[in-house]
């Protein structure tokens, strides 16, 4: 089998692929790249395993003139950087120890090692320059094609190997896992066993697996396992799957907005547990407040624009079961091209100081309550 596409025949990633094959060595693409490019995916992120240890490619590199930073060189890796674009070139590995939270790993000479210690099947599959697909455990390729995510190995010791691999199973159950297939049993006995792992993991880190795992076509079914586990309690308190399925019928295939779904989703101080960024934390409040109070589309268009207020307003029929009302979209629109007649300049000669903020907050609130309809002359009267 073989794959093509841009981000293979990138000049770079040829050239750290051909750098290491004139060395001598192995040299591949793995992971990611290769599983999206067999499922017709965009790849974004190139990964490349090689049998050279970390020593030997930056020697490689700078008799070949290209700059390598040594990122992660305790896990093997190397960054080659070309024409300003660094690309990862990771030492084959296998685990030999674990502690129940790291693995521990030692270089691989061979590719079956470096296979057996990835997380899924699917993610153990590898490419070489010209595209010729390589499944090294033989299960990979077919895994994919059925849409079944399986950890490679038997999935307790790999989850007490690394806890995070809870978090990626769902997350790639989400993306990759066909909907007839169903979640992986054993993936799903095994996660529930060692659910409580996960309180271990960094905020930072859950919080990006979680914006991942929200951002797919439709996450419904593998956050709910997540909360049927009893994962999702460990990592969300309080939050509740069962609008997800409804929120993605509303959202009638616009494009997935995780804010849109946590706010569905609820819980416990999220943003906190979450670690997210500010703008974020503010519209994932804005989502929550909006989606379960009744203020009408052109309201919240107004407020928060129409990107936010339509993701409210999906929010709030996932919430209550029932579909925004007809023109919707339209009253969204309306609300944000609404401009409040008024400055505080002009309120400056009767009021002054913090009155005239609250005066000016109190006739805008007249004007949304007319429906945007007052002008300004009957404001000011
Ligand atoms: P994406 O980049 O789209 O999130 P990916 O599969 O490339 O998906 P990465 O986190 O970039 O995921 O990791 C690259 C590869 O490294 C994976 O495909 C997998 O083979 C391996 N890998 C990553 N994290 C783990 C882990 N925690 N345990 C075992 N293998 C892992
Ligand atoms: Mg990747």
């Amino acid at each position: 089998m073989r794959v093509h596409g841009a981000w293979l025949t990138d000049p770079g990633v040829q050239a750290v692929l051909a750098m290491l094959a004139e060395g001598g060595h192995q040299a591949l693409i793995v992971g990611g790249a290769v599983r999206n490019a067999l499922l017709g995916h965009d790849v974004s992120d190139i990964d490349i395993a090689t049998d050279a240890r970390p020593e030997r490619v930056q020697q490689l590199a700078k008799a070949a003139n290209i700059r390598a930073v040594p990122t992660g060189i305790e896990h093997g890796t190397v960054t080659l950087v070309v024409a300003a674009v660094g690309h990862e070139v990771t030492t084959f590995r296998r685990d030999v120890e674990t502690f129940g939270r790291h693995a521990v790993v030692a270089f691989a000479d061979n590719i079956v090692d470096d296979a057996a210690r990835r997380d899924f099947t699917m993610n153990a599959l590898y490419v070489d320059a010209a595209g010729n697909v390589i499944d090294p455990l033989g299960e990979g390729l077919a895994d994919l094609a059925a849409g079944r995510v399986r950890f490679v190995g038997h999935p307790d010791d790999r989850i007490l190997e690394d806890y995070l691999r809870i978090l990626r199973f769902f997350r790639f159950t989400a993306w990759f896992g066909a909907p007839d297939a169903g979640v992986d049993a054993d993936a799903l006995a095994a996660c529930a066993e060692h659910a409580l792992g996960v309180e271990g993991l960094s905020r930072e880190r859950v919080g990006a697996e979680m914006r991942k795992l929200l951002a797919a076509p439709n996450p419904a079914p593998a956050v709910t396992a997540m909360q049927t586990a009893g994962v999702l309690a460990h990592l969300l308190p309080g939050a509740d799957a069962r609008s997800l399925a409804p929120l993605v019928h509303f959202e009638a295939g616009r494009v997935p907005d995780w804010r849109r779904r946590l706010a569905v989703l609820g819980g416990k101080d999220v943003a906190e547990a979450l670690r997210l960024a500010r703008a974020d934390a503010r519209a994932l409040d804005v989502l929550v407040t909006a989606s379960r109070d009744d203020a009408p589309a052109a309201v919240l268009g107004y407020q928060f624009g129409a990107d936010l207020g339509a993701s409210a307003l999906l929010a709030r029929a996932a919430l209550t079961g029932y579909a925004p009302s007809d023109g919707w979209q339209a009253e969204l629109a309306r609300g944000a091209g609404a401009t409040f007649p008024l400055k505080a300049a002009d309120l400056m000669a009767a009021v002054s100081g913090a009155a005239l903020g609250a005066r000016l907050k109190e006739l805008e609130a007249r004007w949304i309550a007319s429906d945007f309809a007052l002008t300004r002359a009957e404001l000011l009267a």
